[in-house]
């Protein structure tokens, strides 16, 4: 086993100018302790989970020790939040540490909430125990449910107090991806009318990410169009669970289309299409609904920053045309795989929006109706409908929809084992509901971190049956109606 000092760090991102970057030292916590690893995360970067609770790893992995080979940064990026341009943004939390090399290509390790940076503007450099727990647990959780994301290595905590609506204390989560350049970074230099710097970063994403567009024609075209599709299937996966990321502001959207920046996002529990995850969200721009025009409109953000190399706003507008087939493609592909259908039929579209309709009118878990539907008999009675047909209010509504599916059912065949099956292998039966998140929260500001590992044990798992855990599949009780997730973290 190595040493953290002996952590293989390269630092790819270096390559670029250092207009691109400040080098810097995080600013150490103290006396920090371990809080939890992902041993799948740690995996993916030839890492032993258990490793990282030793005292070297984490003081490297809080900020307090730099590897030998380590050269931290921050990167500087802009963006637009909230629809509105923001100017300079940038790394205001964050301390890349360096790449490692896997076999699937290199990933970055960062430290988030490793102290001030030039990017900080207003903010004190810390994230809090509270929203580490977070973005340690979602980051993990999301790629268990197969969706593109950024990962989440280890998280360490202080006593270091924190001020944010109440006193709290720090946390690092680090966080792994292969990059997090993000759209702003390229909106930085388009703002700034700087083209050769532009130029630069998506040559170098380019080479890295996407070496098949070297040659083309029109590479920052291809370039446009490849990461048009890949965040509208992104999209896709986050509406097919009903994820809601709560702050989709262009500097949040990953150019490899990486789910980014877990913060005030929530999964859907009583379907409401227009839901707010964000309490700092007033107008919905991020609702669950509006994710998917917000996406087309945050690559509008990048197709516009990229037009200087692309060429024609003709080129950019057909890059860009490539949104709504890819999303519209995906989502009809998961929601047939939701419903258990083998074939696709002309009627599909018609039963997927009743099936909305129904849910947007009962209110009913999201989560709970596809797993549940997943049980239902092809020839079941109302008996066997009960504990499906009891997550609505409206009983005959859902009976008149259930007759609906159940035709579809026997046009196809459809035999209910191995349709059972596969649902319960694209339906989870465990998503971060915001209650789960906090009641392991509440224990770790306490000082015990069981219900983080044990949180993390199950969303490792979210399609398996899990007997023993059925509790962290419940509804959610009444006192969490009151929760509010904001932007304070
Ligand atoms: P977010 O809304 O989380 O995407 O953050 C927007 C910007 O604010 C990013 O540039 C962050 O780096 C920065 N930021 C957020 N919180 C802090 C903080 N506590 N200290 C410094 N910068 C922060
Ligand atoms: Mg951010
Ligand atoms: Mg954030």
């Amino acid at each position: 086993a190595i040493t953290a000092d002996e952590l293989p760090f390269n630092n790819s991102f270096a390559e670029l100018p250092p207009a691109f970057y400040t080098r810097l030292m995080p600013t150490p916590l103290p006396s920090p302790y371990f809080i939890a690893a992902s041993a799948p995360a740690a995996a993916l970067v030839g890492l032993d989970p258990q490793d990282l609770a030793r005292e070297d790893f984490v003081d490297v992995f809080t900020g307090n020790k730099v590897a030998v080979r380590s050269q931290p940064l921050s990167a500087v990026y802009s963006g637009h939040q909230f629809g509105v341009w923001a100017g300079q943004l940038g790394d205001g939390r964050a301390i890349t540490l360096g790449d490692i090399a896997t076999p699937n290509g290199p990933m970055e390790l960062q430290l988030k909430g490793a102290g001030l940076t030039p990017y900080s503007r207003m903010g004190d450099g810390r994230a809090v125990l509270r929203s580490s727990i977070r973005e340690f647990l979602c980051s993990e959780a999301m790629a268990a449910l197969g969706i593109p994301t950024t990962r989440a290595l280890v998280l360490t905590g202080s006593h270091q107090r924190v001020m944010r609506e109440t006193v709290e204390t720090a946390a690092v989560v680090t966080r792994m991806a292969p990059t997090f350049i993000r759209f702003g970074s390229f909106e930085h230099w388009h703002y700034r009318g700087k083209q050769d710097e532009l130029r630069l970063l998506a040559d170098y994403v380019i080479k890295n990410w996407y070496p098949e567009f070297t040659g083309a024609a029109n590479p920052y075209k291809e370039l446009l169009a490849e990461v048009t599709r890949r965040t509208a299937r992104m999209i896709a996966g986050w509406q097919a669970v009903g994820f809601m990321h709560g702050v989709m502001n262009t500097d949040n959207m990953s150019i490899l289309g990486l789910t980014l920046d877990y913060g005030p996002f929530g999964f859907m529990e009583a379907f409401d299409a227009n839901h707010i995850c964000n309490h700092t969200d007033q107008g919905g721009r991020y609702s669950y609904a509006n994710q998917v025009p917000v996406g087309h409109w945050n690559c509008y953000a990048l197709g516009n920053a990229l037009l200087p190399l692309i060429g024609t706003p003709e080129e950019a507008e057909e890059a860009l045309d490539a949104y709504r087939p890819a999303f519209g493609a995906r989502l009809d592909e998961l929601l047939h795989a939701k419903l258990g259908l083998l074939g696709a039929r002309e009627d599909d579209e018609a039963l997927f929006d009743d099936m909305f309709k129904l849910l947007q009118a009962s209110h009913a878990d999201f989560t709970l109706f596809f797993r549940r539907l997943g049980d239902l008999e092809r020839d079941g009675d109302l008996a066997s409908d009960a504990p499906l047909r009891d997550l609505f209010i409206d009983r005959k509504a859902f009976d008149a929809w259930a007759a609906q599916y159940r035709a579809r059912l026997r046009a196809e065949d459809s035999i209910d084992a191995r349709r059972r099956e596969a649902m319960h292998r694209t339906n989870p039966k465990y998503v971060l509901r915001n209650y789960l998140a906090q009641t392991a929260i509440e224990q770790a500001q306490n000082g015990d971190f069981s219900g983080v590992h044990k949180l993390l044990a199950v969303l490792e798992r979210p399609y398996d049956e899990q007997p023993e855990n059925e509790a962290y599949a419940a509804l959610p009780p009444d006192w969490a109606a009151h929760l509010e997730v904001s932007c304070s973290s």
